[in-house]
């Protein structure tokens, strides 16, 4: 859909923008449990509780908008996708969706690896007790001083994006003294997206180095020569918020291919395969992820029948789910500040947050779903748009959803599935303070990442 809109306005176009929504539920008071965090239910008040605490008390206790994150979801995810790829596979947590110190801790109970790609990561990967052989080390332009921090400190595996940091971290690791497990990032001309998939030979994007015209089969000849590294395997990453495992089945072809090919030149059977992350969540109840367990399968499934057609030996399989663990543990609360109604269009319902703590919606035109949840209400369905305080008409938290009519300034309301790519991506546009990140365990709620404060705004502003 676009979000271009009319010059003179969606009232003067000759035909107006469909929006992107559905029928209203049945019953806007009713929870889909597929989008809402584990412990998220209804007290006997109507009001929304999670680990057993109401918004209303949260709300009071660390003010809005904050995010609420379900602890024992997250861990329960964590050890879902754990026990579903057993002792012969590595999850690793890609610590872009959500990072904190808390989180790494957690990780770390639940057996769990993780993904950085950049110093700040790594710091707090770290500084949390992460042991550095648990971390992966990302990214299409680590800095050569982040490169020596991930080779003193140990971490299990760097990720190669490009000739030139092949050299650069073989230079680093010799200058260590040390071996450095490595794997390359390949780029397999598959483009994935939520519910279909694009095969090409080519992919126009920055990273990793691509399979098609022997790129791959160079750089790995190249890293093989270095004796400062040692290449367990090769990293392919096709995309996020997939539900359709037909990308990850070519993905999975072509390295294998790859493998295959590097057998037969060098005599070596790379041990590992890492399919990267990507898979999909629900936002709205349209979407219908898949279980941790059904992936395992597939991807075990495709990658071991690859393996006996190409007559090698099946490698270790690796993946980096990131939304997929946190994204459906929070959600974002927020207060009703304004509610403007636009006749024939759409009411605006204006939050006190926005694009500052979601970007989301309009950087990927991403859909989110909302709920009244201080209270309960009898009311027809209206049909809103959820915007922010920002000074930005794209400020868009819920493009289209639908509230019930009687909402009024002072309703709490919370949108769900924000635990991915929203604290992690959000600003301080028009000196936004960035919302507290909250805990929530069996009756007991905590800060793990504090509220931002005025004061810390001033003093970045060395005057
Ligand atoms: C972003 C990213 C992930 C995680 O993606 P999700 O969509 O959050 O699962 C995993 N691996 C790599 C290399 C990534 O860049």
């Amino acid at each position: 859909m676009s979000r271009s809109a009319h010059p003179a306005g969606p009232r003067h176009a000759d035909v107006m923008t469909e929006g992107h929504y559905s029928a209203p539920a049945a019953d806007l008071n009713v929870l889909d449990e597929k989008v809402w965090a584990r412990t998220v239910t209804r007290d006997a008040d109507g009001a929304l509780t999670v680990g057993g605490i109401a918004v209303a008390r949260l709300a009071e206790e660390f003010g809005t908008p904050a995010y609420f994150l379900d602890e024992s979801d997250f861990r329960a995810r964590c050890r879902a996708w754990a026990d579903a790829f057993g002792p012969d596979a590595d999850v690793f947590y890609a610590g872009k969706a959500f990072l904190s110190r808390a989180v790494v801790r957690w990780l770390q109970e639940e057996g769990l690896n993780l993904d950085v790609c950049s110093g700040g990561e790594l710091t707090t990967a770290l500084d949390a007790g992460m042991p550095a052989e648990r971390i992966a080390f990302h990214g299409n332009n680590k800095t050569v001083a982040e490169i020596e921090r991930a080779v003193e400190a140990g971490v299990g595996r760097i990720v190669l994006d490009s000739f030139q940091e092949i050299v650069r971290v073989a230079h680093i690791a010799r200058s260590h003294g040390v071996r450095q497990r490595v794997q390359i990032r390949v780029t397999v001309g598959v483009e994935a997206h939520t519910h279909e998939f694009i095969a090409t030979a080519h992919e126009d994007q920055k990273f990793g180095i691509a399979l098609a015209d022997g790129q791959a089969a160079e750089a790995v000849r190249r890293t093989l020569a270095l004796d400062s590294l040692e290449l367990i395997g090769i990293h392919s990453h096709i995309g996020s918020q997939i539900f359709d495992m037909a990308g990850f089945e070519v993905s999975a072809r072509r390295v294998v291919q790859l493998l295959a090919e590097v057998r037969d030149e060098h005599g070596v059977e790379l041990p590992e395969i890492d399919l990267g992350g990507g898979l999909g969540i629900a936002y709205t109840s349209e979407d219908d992820p898949r279980e941790p367990h059904d992936i395992a399968k597939a991807l075990s499934d495709i990658v071991t029948r690859e393996c006996e057609s190409a007559k090698l030996r099946t490698p270790r399989i690796s993946v980096e789910p990131g939304r997929a663990i946190v994204g459906p543990t929070a959600f974002t609360l927020y207060e009703v500040g304004t509610i403007k109604p636009l006749e024939g269009l759409r009411t605006y319902v204006s939050v006190d947050g926005g694009m500052s703590d979601n970007i989301r919606t309009a950087l990927y035109d991403a859909e989110y779903s909302v709920a009244l949840v201080s209270r309960t209400s009898e009311a027809e369905p209206m049909l809103v748009r959820v915007v922010g305080k920002h000074c930005e008409s794209g400020d868009i938290v819920v493009k289209d959803a639908f509230l019930p009519a009687d909402l009024a300034p002072g309703d709490l309301i919370a949108v769900p599935a924000t635990g991915a790519y929203c604290r992690s991506m959000a600003s301080n546009y028009n000196h936004a303070l960035r919302p507290p990140v909250v805990a929530v365990r069996d009756g007991e709620a905590r800060v793990i990442v504090r509220r931002e404060t005025e004061e810390d705004l001033l003093r970045l502003d060395v005057g």
